[in-house]
């Protein structure tokens, strides 16, 4: 654990595992609620003088963060591809997206605009400043495990906050490497702490109850957002949820069904179906669906799956059994209720994949609303294919759900792709795109997927306050 500028170990200890080959690959330290607390009270300490630094020294700290963490790309991907399980491509990818959260709020730091507003009293000026909130508690999961971190660290040290970040219990070692990085980088000591730890619950109740904290940003399920939501608001502290998904990926008959079905395919088993904006109801108006179909799963076909660390293994592992558990009943709900498995539909149990926690890539045609998968959020490489014939029920079948993160759309009609985006109600919308996210753009979800936003403009404000002065001349 990282605390107070020094990396401490504890009595306890928990294993990280390969999702791969089941192989141990690290031991880290099994934090407590009295590491957490005093984390905490170290962040408290170090707000005094951090938020008292200058925007441009802390943008110059996260620039020279950017740097390393380019210059460590490979070695932390391939970190990643060991603790986490997706390919390498994948691992690469992430490391440069998670860098880009550095850059984009080094720059915004200097940024923080405040306003002045005139007065109806001529005597009278109004000026507005953006100020830190001061300590910031995080908890991240472990699909994105590098960029999840810095979408939260980047902007609140940019802000002036101090940081306690507790990471997913799979994947501490990224974690690790990303504190290791911030520290070369020359963040001082206290202003950004780690605790590791097999147990969640005690260090998450430490964040909901310690009143020095100020603001809780929480990426992972729907369930755990709202307990903690429910917890911090005893204390009135400040919270961003970034939650669960069910993406609608809506495919109308004026599209290219090739073109759409290629998009499927990517952005379904992106990460083994394991984020929180893959598609998880895929509709294709019925008078195109047998040629998507035929596209999709001859794509699907060539997807090699296997250990991420192996040239060409476009499809890694699930996180652990409780994943494999959940996407086996949902595919054995969906077939005993009258879907069709196209593809693959089971857990697969001969070697190499013995050892770790693979599933075959599945496609499940004829899915319909009676059906789990239609409501939960599957987590894994399942595709489950929905006709529909009339676009006034679309836009009510995909809004149809509690969740909204993500959704996409594929039309080549302008007018059609303007009035769908206006009428979901997602906080994300590819429009013939599958990749709807940079660090420049506002990332989060409306109804049970979240409050709040990451990245952008926005992803600054949400560490900062706005405070009024009044001036009487
Ligand atoms: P999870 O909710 O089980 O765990 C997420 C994090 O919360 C982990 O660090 C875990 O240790 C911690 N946690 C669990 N119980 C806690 C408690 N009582 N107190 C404090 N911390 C606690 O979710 P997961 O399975 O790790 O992640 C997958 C979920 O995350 C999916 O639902 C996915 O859609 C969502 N997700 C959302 C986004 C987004 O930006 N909206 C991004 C990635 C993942």
């Amino acid at each position: 654990m990282f605390i107070d500028g020094h990396w401490v170990d504890s009595k306890k200890t928990f294993d990280v595992i390969n999702p791969a080959t089941g192989e141990v690959i690290g031991v880290v330290a099994d934090g407590n609620h009295s590491d957490a607390a005093q984390a905490v009270e170290a962040a408290e300490k170090a707000f005094r003088s951090w938020s008292q630094t200058t925007a441009h020294s802390r943008s110059a700290i996260l620039y020279r963060a950017w740097q390393l963490m380019l210059e460590k790309k490979s070695e932390l991907a391939s970190l990643m591809t060991r603790e986490q399980g997706k390919p390498l491509k994948a691992a690469t990818n992430e490391v440069q997206y998670a860098a880009d959260f550095l850059l984009w709020f080094a720059e915004e730091a200097k940024r923080t605009y405040g306003e002045t507003i005139p007065s109806a009293r001529p005597d009278q000026r109004f000026i507005v400043q953006h100020q830190p909130v001061g300590v910031v508690a995080a908890v991240t999961p472990w699909n994105y495990p590098v960029s999840m971190l810095t979408r939260k660290l980047a902007p609140a040290l940019a802000a002036g906050c101090t940081v306690v970040l507790k990471p997913a219990e799979a994947t501490p070692l990224c974690a690790i490497e990303v504190f290791k990085l911030l520290e070369e980088a020359g963040v001082p000591a206290g202003v950004v702490n780690l605790v590791t730890a097999s147990n969640p619950a005690p260090i998450g109740k430490v964040f909901c109850e310690h009143p020095a904290v100020r603001k809780l940003t929480f990426t992972g399920s729907t369930a755990v957002g709202k307990k903690l939501s429910q917890d911090a608001a005893a204390g009135l502290k400040r919270v961003s949820m970034e939650l669960g998904g069910h993406a609608p990926f809506i495919v109308f008959e004026d599209a290219d069904p090739v073109h759409a079905a290629k998009g499927a395919s990517l952005v379904k088993f992106l990460n083994t179906g394991q984020a929180c904006i893959c598609p998880n109801r895929i509709f294709v108006h019925r008078k195109i669906l047998p040629e998507f179909i035929e596209t999709l799963t001859a794509r699907i076909k060539k997807m090699r799956v296997g250990n991420g660390a192996e040239e060409g293994v476009a499809i890694g592992p699930l996180v652990d059994e409780k994943a494999i558990a959940k996407i086996e009943k949902q595919v054995i709900d969906a077939r005993d209720s009258g879907a069709n498995v196209l593809l693959g539909g089971e857990r697969l149990t001969s070697e190499p994949y013995n050892s770790g926690y693979f599933f075959s890539p599945t496609v499940l045609t004829d899915v319909d609303e009676t059906m789990l998968i239609y409501r939960e959020e599957t987590f894994g490489p399942v595709a489950p294919v929905i006709p529909f014939d009339d676009d006034d029920d679309i836009i009510a079948m995909a809004n149809d759900t509690h969740y909204g993160l993500a959704a996409y759309v594929y039309t080549k009609d302008l007018s059609r792709a303007i009035r769908t985006v206006e009428q979901l109600n997602f906080g994300i919308i590819g429009v013939n795109d599958i990749n709807p996210t940079s660090a420049a753009a506002p990332f989060g979800g409306m109804k049970e997927s979240g409050l709040g936003r990451e990245g952008a403009r926005e992803g600054l404000l949400e560490y900062m306050e706005s405070k009024l002065a009044g001036f009487s001349i």
